[in-house]
């Protein structure tokens, strides 16, 4: 925890930042230790200050020994205020995608109190580039995950038939990963069967899954708080040409952009080199989302590999690489596994059967 603290004060430095206001639950967690669901960090280069209501007090001691505990009445009422005072801070930075607007205008009305009325500065995205960075105990919570989801999918290929409804699946899934000692999942799990795996959000529905469609299934497993995600597609007992052929087409893309990704490339880069194989065969309109994402204490975080998206590829981040096509009316097919970034290539830690 210190040597992230002072990662983050190099950027407050950077940044011309009196000190910053972290209000994000997960940048919470990574700067401080506390899981707690609420509280905000002021974090000055002196000084390293957790404020949290009653509830958390004791939690708050025995998980964040490296800061300052203040208790509040669950507001910015006073606390905040006298600290800013006391330590002088000129300009304040907050998180501007991340502190709600009711909350903004009390932080700017109770500093316009303060003498030299001190300034107010968002920021965006100054933790989360140090998250995308994993430590080796990050990255070791994150392989627990990973091996627990593809030990759900395993289990669950042994007893998928035609017949099962996509909610029993899910429930399947769900009860499987909780036993074997995930924490609660980090997302909805999604079973979609036929017409219903286009919609690459679906929730599991009473549909009856048949033999010869495609079934999609995205699951996650949490560990010591990082989560792991996981999709393959199944096709039961036989399927149509269609299906074939696509399947191919997405496994051959994700695992040419696993293959040929490296340390130095942006995400949208790393993105086209998925994207270009599919697009070359007419289906880029159906591939309608990013190529993957970040994964941490957030299912969803930095790097963004995505068209456009300038995040450069580093040695220890770690990501999804899930290419996807989707046809309305028909189906579709998702094929995704985390990879860890070392000695500048990519290498696959989900193990899960295709
Ligand atoms: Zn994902």
């Amino acid at each position: 925890m210190k040597a992230r603290l002072e990662r983050l004060r190099g950027e407050l430095s950077n940044g011309g930042l009196g000190a910053i206001l972290i209000s994000q639950p997960e940048n919470r967690c990574y700067l401080s230790g506390f899981t707690g669901s609420a509280g905000y960090l002021l974090i000055s280069p002196q000084r390293a200050i957790l404020a949290t209501d009653f509830r958390y007090i004791e939690q708050a001691k025995g998980e964040a020994p490296d800061f300052e505990i203040v208790q509040t009445k669950g507001d910015l009422e006073g606390w905040l205020f006298k600290l800013t005072s006391e330590l002088g801070i000129r300009r304040l930075g907050f998180e501007a995608g991340h502190l709600p607007f009711a909350i903004y205008r009390q932080l700017n009305d109770g500093l316009s109190h303060i003498p030299d009325e001190p300034d107010l500065i968002p920021t965006d995205n100054l933790v989360e580039p140090l998250r995308a960075l994993k430590e080796s105990e990050e990255l070791e919570l994150i392989s627990k995950a990973v091996e627990l989801a593809d030990a759900a999918f395993e289990y669950i290929r042994s007893i998928i038939r035609p017949g099962l409804k996509e909610r029993e699946v899910a429930w399947e899934l769900e009860r499987f990963l909780r036993e074997r000692g995930s924490e609660p999942l980090p997302f909805d799990l999604l079973v979609a069967s036929g017409p219903n795996s286009a919609l690459p959000h679906a929730k599991p529905t009473d549909r009856t899954i048949e033999a010869g469609e495609p079934v999609i299934i995205d699951i996650g497993a949490m560990v010591g708080g990082y989560s792991s995600d996981l999709s393959r597609t199944l096709c039961l007992e036989g399927s149509d040409e269609n299906f074939a052929i696509i399947y191919d087409l997405v496994s051959t893309a994700q695992l040419a952009a696993i293959t040929e990704m490296e340390v130095g490339m942006s995400g949208g880069e790393a993105d086209l080199l998925a994207r270009a194989i599919i697009e070359q065969v007419g289906y880029g309109d159906a591939f309608g989302h990013g190529l993957g994402h970040g994964i941490g204490l957030a299912a969803h975080e930095l790097p963004r590999l995505a068209p456009n998206s300038s995040t450069i590829l580093a040695d220890n981040m770690v990501f999804t690489v899930e290419p996807g096509i989707y046809i309305p009316g028909w189906g579709g097919v998702r094929i995704e596994d985390i990879v860890v970034m070392e000695g500048g290539k990519a290498r696959r830690l989900s193990q899960a059967k295709r």
